[in-house]
């Protein structure tokens, strides 16, 4: 047994320090960001926040709106050949679409049939809760030496060592993140996981040394956490919960006390893989629980305010655009983050 002593730090335990700055107005501050990406070439640009790959969240209506912004949606696997030609706007919004699959025979299946006849998709996201083990790596190889030029996302992970090694099994972005999401039990579950901040910090200084990229996965609360995983490195921030409870993403509605709300679960609920799987397998347990939150209406009020809160941070710290975050980033640690007298709105 051994025991790590240095500190790891979650969102909440930093600040940005403010900074000097020649900036007059917010509105000049540019999020639009530019990447090209390592094995594919393929280059990409538009605001790199992304929809997660979660019921409620991924789904082609979320899209729709989100592309209007330049901003991408990771599809579930639910999504299916059937169901993407029957969406005659996907084809419109292809470059701000990610497709995602798990490692099974069945998921590859899918995945090559999807691909062979929407050969316009650019990004394959291949998705695991446990990213650590060596069939996951392998299976990434295999995608990379089938399609060479599209862009493969690898996750989820949450240090150096495994960053690089799904960089260099074809990887050009890796999904960072293990335990911090908003309808995550893996913590609770199994005792594993990494404070995400430093997992983003760190991850991302192991992928840019090799020329790749980082998807900071799980765990912002609001807008300042955004910044926060842009501040420590992260090239794109995925939300789950931020995202869910719209109106665009189709959840189920149920009045409560005079008010209505939505239910939003996690991909590893017990909802989830009852409703996809027909239920659970009797060696494993859920990871990830089901809630109800308050129905949030349009999605592009959220994505407006996300994006006021982005280049509000970029003007505190002196940041002309997004690129220059992480550069201008110095955090403080701190006890408190906020004063929560009267709650939150
Ligand atoms: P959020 O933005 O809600 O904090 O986090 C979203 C991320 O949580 C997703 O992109 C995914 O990586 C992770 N996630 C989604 N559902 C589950 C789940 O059921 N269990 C676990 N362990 N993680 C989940």
């Amino acid at each position: 047994m051994r025991i790590e002593e240095d500190v790891k730090l979650d969102y909440a335990d930093v600040l940005f320090r403010p900074k000097r700055s020649t900036l007059s107005s917010r509105k000049d501050v540019e999020l639009k960001r530019t990447y090209k990406f390592k094995y594919s070439n393929h280059q990409w640009s538009g605001i790199p926040l992304i929809a997660a790959n979660m019921d409620g969240v991924g789904e082609i209506e979320v899209a729709k709106n989100l592309a209007k912004f330049e901003i991408m949606t990771c599809l579930t696997k639910q999504h299916d050949l059937k169901t993407i030609k029957r969406n005659s706007s996907v084809k419109g919004i292809h470059q701000h679409l990610i497709l995602s699959t798990g490692t099974s025979a069945e998921d590859y299946k899918r995945l090559n049939e999807i691909m062979k006849e929407c050969s316009f998709f650019e990004f394959i996201c291949i998705d695991i809760a446990n990213g650590y083990s060596d069939h996951f790596s392998k299976f990434v190889g295999s995608v990379r030496e089938k399609y060479p030029t599209k862009t493969i996302i690898a996750g989820n992970v949450v240090t150096a060592d495994m960053t690089q090694e799904l960089v260099m099994n074809g990887a050009d972005i890796v999904k960072v993140g293990i335990g911090p999401g908003s309808v995550c039990t893996t913590r609770l579950q199994t005792g594993v996981g990494y404070p995400q901040l430093s997992a983003v910090i760190e991850c991302a200084d192991a992928a840019h040394g090799l020329g790749a990229h980082i998807i900071a996965d799980g765990g912002c609360t609001c807008p300042g956490d955004v910044a926060k995983a842009f501040g420590g490195g992260g090239d794109f921030v995925m939300l789950g919960g931020m995202f869910a409870g719209h109106e665009e993403g189709g959840g189920k509605k149920v009045k409560k006390n005079g008010s209505q709300l939505i239910e939003f679960y996690g991909s590893s609920s017990n909802t989830a893989i009852t409703k996809h799987y027909g239920g659970l397998s009797d060696y494993r347990s859920s990871e990830g629980k089901k809630v109800q939150l308050k129905y949030r209406g349009k999605i592009k009020d959220t994505v407006q305010n996300i994006l006021g809160g982005l280049r509000s941070s970029c003007t505190y710290v002196g940041a002309p655009s997004l690129k220059q975050l992480s550069k201008c980033t110095t955090f403080v640690r701190v006890n408190q983050q906020y004063n929560d007298t009267f709650g939150q709105e």
